[in-house]
């Protein structure tokens, strides 16, 4: 596999994998993976649904513990320290907090970063980035699902994170709309220095990053050995 774009190692996984348990009935959803994200990486992964691209996104953000192997994230620092701020997840389910405004659901993780006084600007120019300056106030029962994606997309953008992890962004989105937004997504990476990775059903989509990695029944078949 080809080395990733950047020096720096942002996330380093080492055997790691996820068993969940219900019941009498364990479920592997991660088989024991070794890959690892560096600066200015943009991966694309692909899988069918339930392969476990989520599970592997949610332990790279630090969202989910590992049930064996090791989860390092050198460059950043440790878990507690990832979120929000280093790292932004897009989530594939709806995120939005429902009874604030479109603006002030970006703003929420920078007040909690301490951002205060640049909020609400950098707030806009997220929106704006979007093409979604014109919702800025609506409440999110007041936007439909895909913008909804692309305000997850925007709120994930604006705390200005190493690494932006993003649940398939364009799942709400038809084809135009979201090769727009995947555009604006690279470009927005390319402009800050960010690594993107993201889960997607998307052959299009996933073509327009530099490595694809593939999930089948939680094994992941391609990425980087180190
Ligand atoms: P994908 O994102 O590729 O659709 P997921 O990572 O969401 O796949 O899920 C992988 C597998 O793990 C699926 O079989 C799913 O049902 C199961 N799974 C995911 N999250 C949980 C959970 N919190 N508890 C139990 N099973 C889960
Ligand atoms: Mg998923």
């Amino acid at each position: 596999m080809p080395e990733g774009a950047g020096e720096k190692l942002l996330v380093s996984a080492q055997g790691v994998s996820r068993v969940f348990i219900q019941g009498q009935t364990e479920l592997q959803a991660l088989a024991p993976t070794t890959c690892s994200i560096r600066s200015g990486d943009r991966i694309a992964i692909m899988g069918s649904s339930g392969s476990g691209k989520s599970t592997l996104l949610h332990l790279f953000a630090g969202l989910d513990l590992p049930t064996s192997g090791t989860l390092q994230w050198p460059e950043l620092g440790s878990r507690e320290d990832l979120r929000p701020g280093k790292i932004s997840v897009a989530f594939q389910a709806p995120s939005l907090v429902p009874f604030l405004s479109v603006s002030e659901n970006i703003e929420l993780p920078l007040l909690i970063l301490g951002e205060v006084a640049a909020a609400s600007e950098r707030a806009n120019a997220a929106l704006e980035r979007l093409g979604l300056a014109h919702l800025a106030d609506r409440l999110p029962e007041e936007i439909s699902g895909g913008q909804a994606q692309r305000v997850a997309l925007a709120r994930a953008m604006a705390s200005e994170p190493q690494l932006l992890l993003a649940d398939e962004p364009t799942g709400q989105l038809d084809q135009v709309t979201g090769g727009a937004a995947t555009a604006l997504l690279l470009d927005w990476a390319t402009a800050t220095g960010a690594a993107v990775v993201i889960a997607t059903h998307d052959a299009a989509v996933a073509r327009s990053f530099d490595r694809v990695w593939f999930m089948e029944h939680g094994r992941l078949s391609s990425g980087d050995s180190a």
